[in-house]
């Protein structure tokens, strides 16, 4: 059995950004991961700032595309608001693989499937041992089912969400948000992305949704409805992919004895956007941290939320109604495109 300092065990965001603060400072790792890279994430790959900068990258620097939008078109039941501001996205399919590689982390493709603790060692499938285990496999983790599920289950609201990437030669770049519609405890999205690609899908309330007696595939017909009438999409639309993963909840566990969670399977999305990829970079380097350092890992540095401000988010997560302030209403003939 080979014995590292450090096992993680998933190399999405959250792994990669544990790993390549590690493997900075020295540290023996090796990181585990059931598909080899470059894989495919179900995601719209929205990116903030922050995420740049947490990366401490120069948008000119990245080599893959990387789309940028001044501002975002959302719709709030029907109502328009533009919201001014640099965004960006990337492709998780080069992104994650860029990012691991970056990391310099010794990377094996493996399914960890069996996690155990003998004599303060956590013992992965009989083949590897490690003195720190950091759970980085989203929401299905491992290390989340085998050490903290049972008693520190996680306590934010699930999300289930359906995402189509495909090569389209869009005619508008406007990307757009809408939220709400037809009951949607959360938001669909539109996202025109360089080099021609398209990104579609839409995610939302899990527990909402069951009430509404709507799937969530009903609703992507909905989305798909709404973007052929307004001739931002036309011809064939491949299936979307699905996942299902948490909003950061109140009072849970991120760490246990030397086994830590980063990323989706600690459950970290924001409460406004369900943005997860700022969380998982932000846990990942706050878990390497506490490992190098013996600094306690608490997330209280990663924001709850990306964009909007918080009435926004307990409306996504289905839990109030308050009434919004609409920072830039923008002219009626915009309305509802
Ligand atoms: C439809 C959809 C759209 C989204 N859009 C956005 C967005 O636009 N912007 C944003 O910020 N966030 C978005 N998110 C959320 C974002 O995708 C996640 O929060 C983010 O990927 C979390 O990163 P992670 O590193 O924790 O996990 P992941 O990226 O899921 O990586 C986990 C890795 O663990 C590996 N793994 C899992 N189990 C095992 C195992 N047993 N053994 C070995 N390896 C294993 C997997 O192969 C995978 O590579 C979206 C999510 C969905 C579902």
């Amino acid at each position: 059995m080979k014995h590292h300092q450090v096992v993680i065990i998933g190399g999405g965001p959250a792994g990669a950004a544990c790993a390549g603060r590690l493997v900075g400072a020295g540290a023996d790792l090796l990181l585990l991961d059931k598909s080899s890279f470059p894989r495919k994430k179900t995601c719209a790959g929205w990116i903030t700032p922050q995420v740049l900068s947490d990366l401490n990258l120069d948008p000119s620097e990245y080599p893959y595309s990387l789309s940028k939008y001044q501002a975002l078109r959302i719709f709030l039941k029907g109502i328009p608001i533009l919201w001014p501001g640099d965004q960006y996205a990337i492709r998780r399919i080069e992104f994650d693989d860029w990012l691991l590689k970056r990391s310099g982390a010794a990377v094996k493709q493996h399914h960890v499937r069996r996690i155990t603790r003998e004599n303060g060692r956590y013992i992965l499938d009989d083949a590897f041992s490690a003195d720190y285990l950091v759970g980085a496999g989203g929401t299905h983790c491992p290390v989340y089912h085998a050490l903290f599920r049972e008693e520190h289950p996680r306590t934010g609201s699930r999300i289930a969400a359906l995402e189509a990437e495909f090569s389209y030669e869009w005619k508008d770049g406007k990307p757009r948000l809408w939220f709400f519609d037809r009951g949607l405890a959360g938001y669909a999205w539109y996202l025109p992305k360089v080099d021609g690609y398209l990104n579609i899908g839409l995610g939302g309330d899990v527990r909402v949704l069951k009430k509404s007696g709507r799937t969530i595939q009903e609703h992507w017909g909905f989305l798909l409805e709404k973007l052929r009438g307004k001739g931002l999409i036309s011809g064939p639309i491949p299936d979307p992919d699905g996942y299902v993963y948490h909003l950061r909840g109140p009072g849970a566990a991120y760490r246990i004895d030397n086994a830590f969670l980063v990323g989706d399977a600690a459950g970290l999305a924001s409460l406004d956007m369900g943005e997860g990829i700022g969380p998982a970079l932000e846990s990942g380097q706050l878990a390497a941290e506490a490992i190098l350092h013996q600094h306690p890992y608490t997330l209280e540095s990663v924001s709850q939320f990306s964009l909007l401000p918080g009435w926004l988010g307990w409306l996504v997560a289905g839990k109030a109604g308050a009434s919004p302030r609409i920072p830039t209403v923008y002219s009626r003939k915009h309305r509802d495109t």
